[in-house]
């Protein structure tokens, strides 16, 4: 059969071709050697309206034939393979199924976002023991009554990081071959923020790091700035209001601008225009053993110099300050009312219980004397009980075997804190904080001299409440004042 294409066709193509040579052909390489997903490309496809080119326009397609859709793809793809296939896995395989089989209800709400670009689809078939033989699926749903149980892994999910709404096939009705498997429709996020919601929890941190998709490479993190804009749209949407972002400065390629550019995208995360509640911005360091460390010996990585850290920590401050946050603890702040109450147990010293892989709690309690033989030496504030920190095992899936059988109870392991350890860590964490420490615990614990020097230099001072803290603009010299008293 012979295909011609008409005039629309041909502008079709050239208006595709365009785009593809102004957009797409001088990253092409770039995102090929980086392994990056062309985020901002993507977006603007779907303000060029070829990202939903086949189906009906009533579901926000284009209305357009199949060789249109074809012909996008053919133009993208001669400049990139990569952001062809993009577009093809998007119109094909994430969003076909849902026009071709899914109920009027799920076209309404899937297709008109997914044709306009405005979200990305995906499609989870394949899988490590079920490729070209789909029937191999060991992926299972559960029907759990208001809600399918989805167990299992995916491999080679094309736009699988990025997408926003995934077909996933899974096995409903084992033992009957190739008819138990189902394709259910996955939004990503909501079902476990969600999920997390029922559970009690009100409060999320983002390990966001940074704004800079050069330094998320650097640093090894599998996501990108647009899929933490994206990640924080949904918990907003889902109706989490406390939402904390981590971010790291002190790293020797993060220029001054680059900081500023990441503190400014960090206030300005909120779709609503809202600011997020709190934000904790730690300074790079190179902990031993670590493999920033053996980048450092290997003269790979040179680290930044105090006099940069100690810029890029002004910088925070004053950002920070402008923005109305208080700063309560040296590398956290918070807008009033919105401290982590978690948190701040850990820099007042007081117990706390760490869930998940490799989380730590301060346990304190006759129990953990009964529990772990014997009293270690303790201070007057835990007089007749023990001081315990205990971690759980970091390797997930040992976490998981442990907690599935009931197992709650130490499967990291554990040191009884002594009387010195207690002292030390109770007046290194608390001058941490704007609130800082009884001054009657620090005259009983550290030597007259050296508090009274730090107080006389203006290392120390004492708040309105008759504590003692150090000044903010001392806050970078902390662990020195620290060591200077103890
Ligand atoms: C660029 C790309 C994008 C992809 N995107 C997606 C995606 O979005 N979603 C998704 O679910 N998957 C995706 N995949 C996975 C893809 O669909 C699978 O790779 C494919 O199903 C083959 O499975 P497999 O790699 O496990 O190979 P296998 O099934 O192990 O096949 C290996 C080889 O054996 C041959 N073979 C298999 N069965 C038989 C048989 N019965 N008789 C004779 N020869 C046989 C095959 O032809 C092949 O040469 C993608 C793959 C690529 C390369």
């Amino acid at each position: 059969m012979l295909y011609q294409t008409t005039q629309e066709h041909e502008e079709l193509r050239a208006k595709v071709r365009e785009f593809a040579e102004a957009e797409v052909k001088p990253i092409a390489f770039m995102l090929d050697q980086n392994n990056q997903f062309p985020t901002e490309v993507v977006q603007k496809m779907g303000k060029l309206g070829i990202m939903g080119l086949p189906y009906e326009k009533k579901y926000g397609g284009a209305g357009a034939d199949a060789l249109s859709y074809a012909i996008a793809v053919e133009e993208l793809a001669r400049v990139d393979g990569g952001v062809g296939v993009i577009l093809s896995a998007h119109t094909s395989l994430g969003t076909y199924p849902i026009y071709a089989f899914g109920n009027e209800e799920q076209k309404k709400k899937y297709l008109p976002d997914l044709c306009s670009g405005k979200k990305v689809g995906a499609f989870g078939l394949t899988e490590p023991n079920a490729g070209s033989d789909a029937g191999g699926t060991e992926t299972t749903a559960e029907d759990m009554g208001d809600h399918y149980l989805l167990n299992g892994e995916k491999i080679f999910i094309t736009n699988g990081g990025q997408a926003d709404t995934y077909v996933v096939f899974a096995v409903t009705t084992p033992g009957i071959g190739t008819r138990g498997i189902s394709a259910l429709i996955v939004e990503k996020g909501w079902e476990y923020v969600e999920g997390l919601l029922r559970l009690g929890v009100n409060r999320v941190s983002m390990g966001v790091q940074s704004f800079d998709d050069r330094m998320l490479r650097w640093m090894n993190r599998r996501h990108d700035a647009e899929s933490a804009r994206k990640a924080y749209s949904i918990l907003e949407n889902a109706g989490v209001e406390n939402i904390s972002i981590d971010l790291i400065f002190g790293i020797s390629s993060l220029t001054d601008q680059d900081w500023s550019d990441t503190l400014a995208k960090a206030l300005a995360i909120s779709p609503r225009g809202v600011l997020p509640k709190h934000l904790s911005c730690y300074q790079l360091s190179v902990e031993p053993g670590s493999a920033l460390a053996s980048l450092v010996e290997k003269g790979r990585y040179e680290e930044a110099s105090d006099e940069m850290c100690m810029n890029q920590y002004a910088m925070l401050c004053e950002a920070m300050a402008s923005a109305g946050y208080h700063h309560y603890e040296i590398s956290n702040f918070a807008l009033p009312g919105y401290e982590a109450l978690h948190n701040s147990a850990y820099w007042r010293h007081v117990p706390y219980l760490g869930l998940g892989p490799g989380a730590h709690s301060l346990v304190c309690s006759p129990v953990a004397a009964g529990l772990h033989g014997g009293m270690s030496a303790v201070n007057d504030d835990v007089l007749g009980k023990v001081m315990m920190r205990r971690w759980n095992n970091p390797d997930l899936k040992a976490y998981l075997d442990a907690a599935g059988a009931g197992d709650f109870s130490l499967a990291g392991g554990c040191e009884i804190l002594t009387g010195d350890q207690i002292m030390t860590e109770k007046i290194m964490l608390a001058l941490r904080t704007s609130e800082g420490i009884d001054s009657e615990y620090l005259e009983r614990h550290c030597p007259a001299k050296a508090l009274e020097r730090a107080l006389m230099v203006g290392n120390l001072i004492k708040t309105p409440a008759g504590k003692i803290c150090i000044p903010e603009d001392h806050y970078f010299v902390s662990d020195g004042i620290v060591s200077d008293i103890l």
